[in-house]
């Protein structure tokens, strides 16, 4: 059974769904319920490589990035939970005088918040990495605290927190529809019944798109899978390897303990929702890997697995109420960042439901900019 009403319904319990569910929970928001058609962190939060970075173009983005990694840091005390985060640093070669330029841009905001990132040359990154070819690296970003923890862990803390404070968090129930009326969402349609509110979340991650259209709403997100494989412990590698990606390929790696974890990049076609595992792309992965770190040659892949990640045509995130549906809020299109950005999202959402706005600017994640 799952109330027939609540002051807020979150529609999907991904890391953003439970992080805004938390947040909303911290500061005593009312009736919150969560509802997800799977379970909780099934979507593609599972299957994130739980990257974090401030590496990022936007000021906002870099802001969410820098609380995010505050919190990872202070993750046992607040959540009473572990999350694995390890900060092994985050290092992107570059290997055109564009990209160059473009990441010197970006590390200006970057530096103007606060936010650690240097420029080293091609020997210096190697020494970072010693297995790796640096022959046509020009140069190469450093994050020396990045790195990664684990999104499963984190969206389950999440979840248990925002449980202990009252929020029901009902899995197996998908959303069937959003009932609208006079321009106001009045009510949520369940495979378990009908929720009446007045306030609904889109936190539906790479189904964010379906489910504006049960509100009449068109929301640019695109679901692209992506692969990530993981080979056996390999020790002809110097570990940790610090997240890796290499700009002339899209190929990205980092250690997994003793194994190495790696994805081509992958970055094809609109995949109409489905996220299994198609294994040629293991080619792929393995030629773009052993470009860059000749050793993997000999590596066993153990296991692989794919997931979605919901894009949108800037590859920048929506935090914004929808446009002429009252009482729709939007949490969506996080691309391959959604999981660092976790926290601050639901930070920030939570403000803007309780006290009528964010103390952060969010207005560069506007749905406005994509027009009408
Ligand atoms: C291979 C891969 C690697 C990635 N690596 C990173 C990384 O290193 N760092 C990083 O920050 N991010 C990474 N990402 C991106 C990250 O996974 C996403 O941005 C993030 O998980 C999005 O979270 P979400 O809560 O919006 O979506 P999800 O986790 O997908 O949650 C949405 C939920 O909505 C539910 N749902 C959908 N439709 C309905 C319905 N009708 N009714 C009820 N529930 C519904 C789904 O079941 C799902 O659980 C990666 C993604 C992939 C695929």
């Amino acid at each position: 059974m799952i109330p027939r009403s609540a002051d807020i319904v979150i529609i999907g319990a991904g890391a953003i769904g439970t992080a805004i569910a938390y947040h909303l929970a911290r500061r005593g928001a009312g009736d919150v319920l969560v509802l997800e058609r799977d379970m909780v962190g099934a979507g593609s939060t599972s299957k994130a490589a739980g990257g974090i970075r401030v590496e990022f173009p936007l000021k906002i983005e870099v802001e969410f990035s820098l609380r995010g990694i505050e919190f990872f840091k202070r993750f046992r005390d607040e959540m009473g939970a572990e999350c694995d985060f390890r900060q092994e640093g985050y290092l992107f070669l570059l290997t055109t005088e564009a990209d160059v330029a473009r990441f010197r841009k970006n590390m200006a905001v970057q530096h103007a918040l606060g936010a650690d990132s240097r420029m080293i040359g091609p020997q210096e990154a190697r020494e970072l990495v010693p297995s790796m070819r640096v022959d046509d690296v020009l140069a190469a970003v450093w994050g020396p605290h990045d790195g990664y923890a684990s999104p499963n862990d984190v969206v389950q803390a999440y979840a248990a927190q925002a449980r202990a404070r009252g929020v029901t968090i009902a899995e197996e129930t998908a959303v069937t529809g959003i009932a609208v009326e006079r321009g106001h969402v009045v009510a949520v349609d369940t495979s378990v019944g009908r929720v009446t509110t007045r306030l609904c979340i889109n936190a539906a991650g790479p189904w964010a798109a379906p489910i504006g259209e049960m509100a009449g709403l068109r929301i640019p997100v695109d679901p692209r899978r992506r692969h990530i494989f993981v080979t056996d412990a390999f020790t002809e590698v110097k570990h940790p390897i610090p997240l890796l990606t290499d700009r002339s390929t899209g190929f990205y790696c980092r250690s997994e303990q003793q194994a190495v974890l790696l994805s081509a990049g992958d970055i094809g076609p609109r995949t109409e929702y489905t996220a299994t595992v198609d294994w040629s792309m293991l080619e792929e992965a393995v030629r773009k890997a052993v470009n860059r770190i000749p050793a993997l040659e000999s590596a066993q892949i153990r296991h692989a697995w794919a997931g979605l990640r919901p894009l949108t045509p800037d590859e920048h995130a929506i935090i914004d109420w929808a446009p002429g549906v009252e009482g729709l809020f939007l949490a969506v299109g996080f691309c391959g960042h959604g999981f660092q950005h976790s926290y601050a999202t639901g930070l920030m959402t939570a403000e803007w439901l309780l006290d009528g706005k964010p103390s952060l600017d969010l207005s560069d994640l506007s749905i406005s900019r994509f027009g009408g």
